[in-house]
This record gives C-alpha cells, sequence and structure tokens, in this order.
C-alpha cells in the first residue's frame, strides 16, 4: 500500500514536543479561506510505501530519544488517508514512538481505530458556529463533532490551534466563546493563537486557484497576543 506525501520534514519544532520528523500527507475536503497550502488539497500521486516511510521516521530515532521527540502526521488532512496511516501508526507505536495527529478533524472515519495509536493531537479550530465554520471552510461542523466525540471518549491528549483573522473572529466576545466552546474538549493541555499571514497568496496564483483573501489584510501579532492574554485570563 502507498500513500501520497506531500513533504517530509526532519526537524520540526513546533508541531508537537521535542525534535520531530513531521509527515504531510496531501489531500483535504476543507477550503479554508485562510488556508496558506491550497498545493496539499489534492490527494496527490501515492509516492510513499509503508516501509519506505517508517525506515525512513526511523533514522531519526536517536534524535526523538535524545529530546523527547517524535513523529507527526500533518496536512493537507492526514485523515483521509487513514488505511495507511493506521498501518503506519501501529508499526510506529510498536517501537516507541511518540506519535502526534495535527488535523482539522474532518478525515473520513475510523477514529476510534486510530486515536489509541496517537499520543497528542493537535487540534484546528477552525470557527465555533455552524454558519462561521461553513462560510470559512465551505463544510458543516458534523465530521468536526464526530471526531471530538472520539477524541473524548479515548481521551487523548490536545493541543488547540486557532487561526485568529481580522474582521472575522479578533474580537472578545469570540474569544470568550471559545473558551466556553473548549469546554467541551476533555484533556486540553495548550491552547495557541496564530495570526492570520497571507504568505501562501503566491502558492493560489501560480495554482491559479481562487484566492479568497486576495484583499484580506494580515492579523496584528500584538492584537492576536492581546486577545491571547484575554483568554488565558478567563481560561484559568
Ligand atoms: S484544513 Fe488545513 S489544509 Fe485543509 S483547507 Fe484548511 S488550512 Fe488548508
Amino acid at each position: 500500500m502507498k500513500a501520497a506525501i506531500d513533504s517530509i520534514e526532519s526537524f520540526g519544532l513546533v508541531d508537537g514536543p521535542g525534535i520531530r520528523t513531521v509527515v504531510f500527507l496531501s489531500g483535504c475536503k476543507l477550503r479554508c479561506k485562510f488556508c496558506h497550502n491550497p498545493e496539499m488539497w489534492a490527494i496527490g500521486k501515492n509516492n510513499f510505501t509503508k516501509k519506505e516511510l517508517v525506515e525512513k521516521i526511523l533514522r531519526n530515532k536517536p534524535y526523538f530519544k535524545r529530546n523527547n521527540g517524535g513523529v507527526t502526521f500533518s496536512g493537507g488532512e492526514p485523515l483521509l488517508q487513514i488505511e495507511f496511516l493506521l498501518e503506519v501508526c501501529l508499526t510506529l507505536k510498536k517501537e516507541g514512538i511518540h506519535i502526534a495527529l495535527d488535523t482539522s478533524g474532518v478525515g473520513i472515519g475510523r477514529y476510534d481505530e486510530i486515536l489509541p495509536l496517537i499520543d497528542l493531537v493537535i487540534l484546528d479550530i477552525k470557527h465555533i458556529t455552524e454558519e462561521g465554520y461553513f462560510d470559512l471552510t465551505g463544510q458543516t461542523m458534523d465530521e468536526f463533532n464526530k471526531f471530538v466525540d472520539s477524541l473524548n471518549l479515548k481521551n487523548k491528549k490536545v493541543w488547540i490551534r486557532q487561526v485568529v483573522i481580522p474582521n472575522v473572529n479578533d474580537n472578545i466576545k469570540y474569544v470568550e466563546e471559545l473558551n466556553d466552546f473548549l469546554k467541551k474538549i476533555k484533556n486540553i493541555e495548550k491552547v495557541e493563537f496564530l495570526p492570520y499571514h497571507n504568505l501562501g497568496n503566491e502558492k493560489y496564483k501560480k495554482l491559479g486557484i481562487n484566492n479568497p483573501y486576495i484583499e484580506k489584510e494580515v492579523m496584528s501579532i500584538n492584537k492576536c497576543n492581546e486577545l491571547y492574554e484575554h483568554f488565558i485570563n478567563i481560561r484559568n
């Protein structure tokens, strides 16, 4: 069995603890207006066997051991290539590798099978209301909600990521509602706010894909930090 992998980063420092090998699987069902990786939307050519990928990851095992690192599956949306992901994670689990899953929670099911193999879930919150979620992603929240149900059932550690976008969710009301919304998700260890940037604009141009945020201003880092401080204050 082969999977479509866009790229592999050997020394990732932000997608989970320690030094990590980050595997970007291509394919995504969402169309986030703020996406800076539109080249990963389509599932590309299958280019890696399970054996090839596992061997590549295991080459970095000495670094993982020294730095409490591991592997992170990201994308695109790694849950779309679930059969492959299950097989690879099963093998890596036996090798004692720490496995993180960076996901929007919008896959094609089998969440109860994959989550027991995962040590940390890095979950993107697109929006907290049905209306806002649909407007930003073009999808309903149904699949995300199914994933969150499995996440709670399996009691996994969670890091939350929220992109903060000008005139969409850069306000106190949203931050306070986000705080309430996150009470539905168990075992949250960390919440990050990421300011919207437009570094993906060139990619849309090159790919000839319509960019709904072509005119969008970037998010002020200071304002994003202020909102984060407010969030931390009400959370504690
Ligand atoms: S889930 Fe990620 S890869 Fe998919 S459209 Fe949204 S930001 Fe892009």
